[in-house]
């Protein structure tokens, strides 16, 4: 599909920037977020991709307006989102909503699924008939495939298995019909043989309800198989974006190397065959587990946040910032290799005509 023939999106951030303070008196900050920009379309899965701490769930929080971002904006359908007063907070809620990553902290384990399930159901004036409230609530737990659902409807939550607590979660968020679903690390709790079920669950979700939808997690392997788009996020900055086949399989960042290098994957092999005997440095600092600590976001590190832990890193980027370049029309990074002829990456940039700063989507 053609960045033109792609549909408009419902929810977008657009240089979002968060920063906490943490310490008013010394004026320290947490640079959590830094211009960080995203499309959610419906249908389509964004996987927004790093380790612990690099401020996924910061941003995942702010497309929520749970979080207020220093500057930037979300828009939803193009306009500013707003989530001042109840009714608006309300209003957003409808249409966005989150999942998060705890089966067992996100349900109130003092009250049985009929209850949790009717509480937004209420909240939002969906039903007031009592025949048409238990017709949905049987629905909902059909849909996320709860059956029959008399067997789930009067348990409590700590009667279910972890796979069973999620699906009765996202069966909570899918109350209220909302266009934005925002999965947070949502099956990383799970054990592996329930991951791909609940995958599958929501791919199926997606599809038919059009649902736009934003998958974060540190499984960049996983991503791959379950997104339309990764978007890759080190220490507060998307560092890479592109197709998931562009990103898992020609990665541009250093940082993406690293990741993929650590997630062993079989249907990579002959990418990683390819680049065997012409390691970059990437591939044996993964091997290694050596490449670091993830930064102090109070002090990020200054030029390129990854320049520390980069095996590749030249001595201008400890001191400057790393323009965004576009690699082929859909795929773009954030790393000055690109810019250096004789680089893999670069040649592919080059190929592509634009080795510049230039915009794209998002
Ligand atoms: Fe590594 Fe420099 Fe590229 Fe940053 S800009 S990823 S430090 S080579």
């Amino acid at each position: 599909m053609s960045a033109t023939d792609e549909p408009a999106p419902v929810l977008e951030a657009v240089d979002v920037t968060v920063h906490y303070p943490v310490h008013r008196a010394r004026g320290e900050t947490v640079h959590a977020l830094e211009s960080a920009s995203l499309c959610l379309r419906p249908g389509r899965t964004v996987a927004l991709v790093g380790e612990s701490g690099s401020g996924k769930s910061t941003f995942a929080r702010t497309l929520a307006l749970a979080q207020q971002p220093t500057s930037g904006s979300v828009l939803l359908y193009g306009k500013p989102a707003s989530a001042r007063g109840r009714r608006a907070r309300r209003a957003y809620a409808r249409r966005v909503q989150m999942v998060l990553q705890d089966p067992f902290g996100s349900l109130n384990p003092l009250h049985r699924v009929r209850y949790l399930l009717e509480r937004p159901l209420r909240l939002h004036g969906s039903v007031t008939d009592a025949d048409a409230l238990e017709r949905r609530l049987r629905a909902l737990l059909e849909r996320v495939r709860l059956t029959p659902p008399e067997r789930f409807l009067d348990a409590f939550p700590h009667e279910l298995s972890g796979g069973q607590r999620q699906r009765v979660a996202i069966a909570r968020a899918l109350a209220v019909e909302p266009e934005v679903l925002l999965g947070d690390e949502l099956v990383s709790m799970l054990d592996v043989s329930i991951r791909l079920e609940i995958l599958n669950l929501l791919a199926a979700l997606r599809d038919e309800g059009h649902l736009a939808m934003l998958y974060i997690t540190h499984d960049i392997a996983g991503a791959r198989y379950f997104a339309d788009e990764i978007a890759v996020m080190y220490a507060g900055e998307i560092v890479e974006y592109g197709t998931a086949e562009d990103v898992t399989q020609a990665p541009a960042h250093p940082y993406t190397r690293l990741l993929l290098d650590s997630t062993p994957d079989p249907d990579r092999m002959e990418f990683l065959a390819g680049r065997a005997g012409r390691d970059d440095g990437t591939a044996t600092a993964a091997a290694e587990g050596d490449y670091g600590e993830p930064p102090d976001l109070v002090h990020p590190p200054s030029g390129c946040r990854f320049h520390p832990r980069c095996p590749l890193a030249r001595a201008a980027c400890s001191t400057e910032q790393p323009p965004r370049v576009e690699v082929t029309e859909r795929h773009w990074a954030r790393c000055v290799l690109l810019m250096e002829p004789g680089d893999d990456a670069s040649n592919e940039a080059a190929t592509s005509g634009d080795t510049t700063t230039a915009e794209m989507t998002p």
